[in-house]
């Protein structure tokens, strides 16, 4: 009797548990935000942003973790990760050096372009692949999806803002010349301004992103004539001034790019300005084999 009771319960567990949603939390670490997301599936159920500390960043990643219930985390984070170890993180100094896996012991740890790159590539109805994301933020980020996965390299692959060649200025990476030190917000002043200026017509303004689409075109033509890609997607704040650089980037892809024309590709901004955080936790609910 004992024993029917027993399997019975267990059935019943099983079949609660069977409808029991699998949710995650994602979490994006930019340079000046941390995205947040609740998500179950594809959808996202909560949302929110933090302002990134200027100090340590860890112990506010813990306390927001400690916030949530959910078990499966996904850490999206601006490093160059080898073995988890954030083995560069010019945006967010204070996390280089460390093994994310020592303080997020559970988590789903990916470079937040990467992850980008697969929020983008999950949040369109079509799947379209090799998906390029080009990340204008703080600094500038490269995120790419093949074969339904993001790609990695060996921690970290598609740093594109550290190709080199665009100035001579030196990039919080140690070098010189980096890509980022003509696009990231960091380096480029007013931004903001000249974004809103530009909105206003202002013709100086119009001007400064004709020149930032030329010079972004000369940045991603060779990884665009390496890659091939389907879709490229543009996320990050400065994204928000698309419609001032893209023209001005097409036309100067049509210069750079042998036998790809810039019709052959789809362009779009990102669909949502935390799609690292949603990409990071779709990941870590282990959606990325099924899909
Ligand atoms: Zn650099």
């Amino acid at each position: 009797m004992c024993l029917i009771v027993y399997k019975s319960f267990s059935l019943f567990l099983l079949y609660i548990l069977s409808f029991t949603p699998i949710m995650a939390l994602g979490i994006d670490v930019g340079g000046t935000k941390i995205c947040v997301v609740v998500v179950d599936g594809k959808e996202i159920l909560e949302k929110k942003q933090y302002r990134t500390p200027k100090k340590e960043v860890i112990p506010a990643i813990r306390s927001i973790i400690q916030n949530y219930e959910e078990d499966k985390i996904g850490l999206a984070v601006p490093c160059y990760l080898r073995d988890s170890i954030c083995k560069g993180a010019p945006n967010v100094k204070s996390l280089e050096g460390k093994r994310l896996r020592d303080y997020f012991r559970d988590a789903y740890i990916i470079n937040d372009a990467a992850a980008m790159a697969y929020g983008e590539y999950v949040l369109r109805d079509e799947q379209y692949e090799p998906l390029l994301l080009i990340s204008l933020g703080t600094g500038v980020g490269g995120g790419l999806v093949i074969h339904g996965k993001p790609y990695k390299g060996k921690g970290s692959g598609m740093e594109i803002g550290h190709i080199k060649g665009f100035s001579g200025r030196r990039c919080d990476c140690g070098k010189i010349g980096c890509l980022e030190t003509v696009l990231g917000g960091k380096y480029v002043e007013n931004l903001k301004e000249r974004y809103i200026k530009a909105k206003n017509g202002d013709k100086e303004s119009l001007t400064f992103f004709e020149n930032y689409g030329v010079t972004l075109a000369r940045g991603i033509a060779p990884a665009i004539q390496l890659l091939d890609p389907e879709i490229i997607v543009f996320g990050g704040s400065v994204s928000e001034a698309y419609r001032f650089f893209f023209p001005s980037l097409k036309n100067e892809l049509r210069n750079l790019l042998s036998f790809i024309t810039p019709e052959d590709i789809l362009f779009g901004r990102a669909k949502d300005f935390c799609s690292a955080a949603f990409g990071a936790a779709v990941l870590a609910e282990g959606h990325e084999r099924r899909l």
